[in-house]
């Protein structure tokens, strides 16, 4: 086996031989300072936390729903503690669509074996897939109303804070997810999931009693549905101010080093593939997984597929109910814009290209990707994912309780 950047890990184990008892009385009886903060998720203010978001409908970028969200984030973070919130912000100016129709391309050749989209190879059964952008499609009238307004091109925001390492405060984990949405739903799943997964990881890290060498950013994306676009703006923007300490010698750094970043994504529904009649078991799968995937085709590969295995190894420690399996073709979403500068994962309910590609999620973009859909089976899959991100990332920053 190939040598894994585990030296993070490594010294995380000694210090918790030196860590005081776990505090609080409902902790675990551990000397693992990594497993009470695990301890300190929850399914029921996990699910809390979506709700919370679904009160904004779809929160389509360029609306007043999506700004009122963008708000609400921001006093969520600043009441868990995660008080030094700051926006990005950017342009969006779509291009507008084209007069004169160009000429019609010519289909390339099928590819033989079939690739999906993020260069898998998609198996069994497939059903459609697309974007619903009918608003009677929603047969709620109240959400109807609620996503009533269009986007508009214009200026954006996105929301974030840091929680600033003890002793290494230039170098940072980047955690995301998009707090966008599309088709006419809550987007509860796509992707209230994710950004309550980074919420409440942004709770656990900044109690009063953690500390971490490292720092760790929470960040929810906007503009991910229309293209990557607040990711996109993220990285043009901070790329070539890494590391520095502004002003220089003031021991402070806006934009610490990236150490890595890690996407999350739809992390609630993994029923399985379509049956051959295009419907779907109604239940969780027993057997459903977090995909933790890299992408290959990317200049630091092997590099995110080290951080890929840091996370396995971290589900098979702390995640309670569900496994995680590693793939090789993160596409479409957060992290790809990264990928080429910083290792870079994304954690799903199943892999973006093969299986939801080829249908596996029936919600994805849909009026049904709302809170009620998903049972407590589903919401304990993005849990999973949750203490998933927590174990890794406690681990590669050096958490230890005070
Ligand atoms: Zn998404």
């Amino acid at each position: 086996m190939k040598k894994c950047p585990l030296d993070a890990v490594v010294f995380v184990l000694v210090v918790t031989l030196v860590a005081p008892p776990a505090f609080a009385q409902s902790a675990p009886q551990t000397d693992d300072p990594i497993r009470v903060l695990v301890s300190r998720l929850d399914l029921e203010r996990y699910k809390a936390t979506i709700k919370g978001l679904t009160q904004f409908g779809d929160r389509r970028q360029g609306t007043q729903r999506n700004r009122a969200a963008v708000d609400w984030i921001e006093a969520q973070l600043k009441s868990y503690g995660c008080t030094n919130t700051e926006r990005l912000t950017y342009m969006f100016q779509p291009a507008p669509p084209a007069v004169v129709p160009s000429p019609p391309v010519p289909a390339p050749p099928a590819a033989n074996p079939p690739t999906s989209v993020g260069g898998g190879r998609p198996r069994g059964n497939r059903t459609r897939t697309g974007v619903n952008n009918d608003p009677n499609a929603q047969p709620d009238p109240k959400l109807r109303e609620l996503n009533a307004e269009a986007t508009v091109p214009g200026p954006r925001d996105e929301v974030y804070c840091t929680k600033i390492g003890a002793t290494r405060p230039d170098e940072m984990y980047i955690i995301g997810a998009h707090m966008d949405g599309i088709g006419w739903g809550e987007a509860a799943n796509d992707d209230g999931s994710g950004t309550a997964l980074v919420m409440e990881l942004a709770r656990v890290f900044s109690a009063p009693d953690v500390q971490t060498e490292r720092s760790i950013r929470f960040i929810l994306w906007n503009n991910e549905e229309s293209g990557l676009n607040g990711s996109r703006a993220y990285v043009a923007q901070r790329r070539d101010s890494r590391g520095q300490d502004q002003p220089a010698g003031s021991g402070k750094y806006p934009e610490p080093k990236w150490l890595g970043m890690i996407q999350h994504d739809m992390m609630l529904f993994d029923h399985g593939m379509p049956r051959p009649d295009g419907t779907m078991s109604p239940e969780q799968r027993p057997e459903a997984d977090v995909n933790i995937e890299f992408q290959s085709n990317s200049r630091l590969a092997p590099e995110s597929q080290a951080l890929a295995w840091v996370f396995y190894r971290a589900n098979e420690k702390y995640a309670t109910d569900y496994p995680a399996s590693v793939g090789s073709h993160m596409t479409n979403t957060d992290s790809n814009p990264f990928m080429d500068d910083v290792a870079a994962i994304s954690l799903r309910e199943n892999e973006r290209g093969t299986q939801i590609g080829s249908g596996w999620d029936p919600q994805w973009h849909q009026p049904t990707d709302v809170f009620a859909t998903y049972t407590d089976k589903d919401f304990r899959l993005g849990l999973n994912a949750a203490q998933t991100t927590l174990g890794a990332i406690a681990g590669l920053t050096g958490a230890t309780l005070k």
